[in-house]
């Protein structure tokens, strides 16, 4: 399924400067993207170390047309499609022969502008971090963390596409109803408990038509790709309204992402074992259990959340980590994650975009929101510069990373997930 070739070759290199040995894009990640410069037409990019490639710009060199604003016909290739397209992409890119007809189509990434790389019609965002589920459950029902179902169903809710934005599109303090704890009645301003949330995005390929289904053996050739994803949450608007329906407002107001599509061709060698589950859990039903998936289901991925305040800001400081740990901390995979949703004939469209739910780890250093590492704020995180924080003060900015490794491999990033917080309007 996961399919190992030349292009993971760790001995591979490429010509353009600054690729080989690059934190995020070395030659063997090859994401795409869209870009635009000097407020031009918006065009799809392949990144290439501190560079990106213009797709439309050497069309006549590529098996596939990628052209247009979007990279939802890409996402919908057949994955033998993609494959050929990074197939070429590669050959391009470390055959020092297209160097003179491509380098005048390579521009720096801090020149140029990146976009959403999709048309998103839906998001949806699931909660398979059984930590993160088990640390929130124990925050908003301390008797009864984790319900019944968890063990059963990928559980997860109907996002909004409309408030999702790239990185580095800052994200207003949200005004919403809270009902404070000692108070009988809400009041109405801005949210006082906001909150990041570290997820990986899965990006929908090819999706099913309404009425059918993706067998859990099929599922990860409907996958295109993955990105970081931050779903800022604001806590208090959340605990008063959750309850019956699921999350509104509290998650609806802002989502950010890193705008890099990894395909999961670049993560083939970065499959590694579901985790088993721990003794006693219930096996998954049949639908959702496959031997495949288990084997190489999960991603071997290091995920980290760092915080820059204003005062870090001024001061010239660099960002501080905030956590760290593996994204295998996920009670389901994204295969199952994807046969569920689609298991009612639910369509899944190119360019659907899934959240993964917040990924922490089981321990204080691998927390994935500022909720679980404050304990619901009663234990403030101390920054190195004196600061404290509960909860996200404006001016925050909160940055999303994460890294690929595999033994024999060359590791491969995301690029950045990073916002601002600026004050309620
Ligand atoms: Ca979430």
């Amino acid at each position: 399924m996961h399919t190992i070739d030349h292009t993971h070759d760790p001995h591979r290199t490429s010509w353009v400067p600054g690729a080989d040995g690059h934190r995020d894009f070395p030659v063997q990640n090859l994401p795409f993207g869209i870009f635009s410069m000097d407020g031009g037409e918006r065009r799809p990019a392949v990144a290439i170390g501190d560079k990106l490639l213009d797709l439309a710009a050497i069309t006549s060199l590529l098996p596939v047309d990628v052209r247009g604003p979007t990279l939802n016909p890409l996402l919908a290739l057949p994955p033998e499609r993609r494959t050929d397209l990074r197939h070429k992409l590669f050959e391009l890119l470390s055959n020092e022969s297209h160097r003179p007809a491509l380098a005048p189509y390579l521009h720096d990434q801090s020149a140029v502008t990146m976009h959403l790389p999709a048309r998103i019609g839906d998001y949806t965002d699931f909660y398979v971090g059984i930590h993160h589920a088990n640390n929130i459950g124990r925050q908003f029902r301390p008797d009864n963390p984790l319900l019944p179902n968890y063990k059963y169903v990928p559980i997860g809710y109907h996002g909004r596409a409309s408030s999702i934005r790239p990185s580095g599109v800052p994200v207003v303090r949200p005004k919403g109803q809270r009902k404070p704890p000692d108070a009988d009645t809400p009041v109405v301003g801005a949210s006082v408990r906001l909150d990041y949330e570290l997820e990986m995005g899965v990006w929908i390929g090819r999706g099913n038509d309404l009425g059918e289904t993706i067998p859990i053996g099929e599922a990860d050739a409907h996958i295109a790709g993955f990105c970081l994803l931050n779903d800022w949450s604001a806590r208090d608007f959340q605990a008063w309204e959750y309850q019956p329906l699921g999350p509104f407002l509290a998650k609806n107001f802002h989502s950010t992402i890193s705008p890099w599509v990894v395909t999961i061709e670049a993560m083939a060698p970065f499959r590694i074992a579901q985790p088993p589950r721990p003794e006693g859990d219930p096996q998954p039903l049949p639908y959702l259990w496959d031997k495949a998936d288990q084997a190489e289901g999960a991603l071997a991925i290091d995920l980290e959340a760092y915080l820059l305040t204003a005062r870090m800001r001024e001061a010239g400081e660099a960002p501080h980590r905030l956590s760290h740990g593996p994204a295998s901390n996920m009670y389901w995979t994204v295969a199952q994650i994807v046969t569920h949703h689609a298991s009612n004939g639910c369509n899944l469209n190119p360019g659907d975009l899934i959240g993964t739910g917040t990924i922490s780890a089981a321990t204080d250093d691998g927390f994935g929101s500022l909720t679980e590492l404050s304990r619901g704020g009663t234990q403030p995180v101390k920054l190195p510069n004196g600061e404290e924080r509960g909860f996200l003060a404006d001016g925050d900015e909160v940055i999303l990373s994460a890294i690929a490794h595999a033994n024999g491999y060359v590791p491969i990033g995301f690029g950045e997930c990073r916002a601002m917080v600026l004050p309620a309007r």
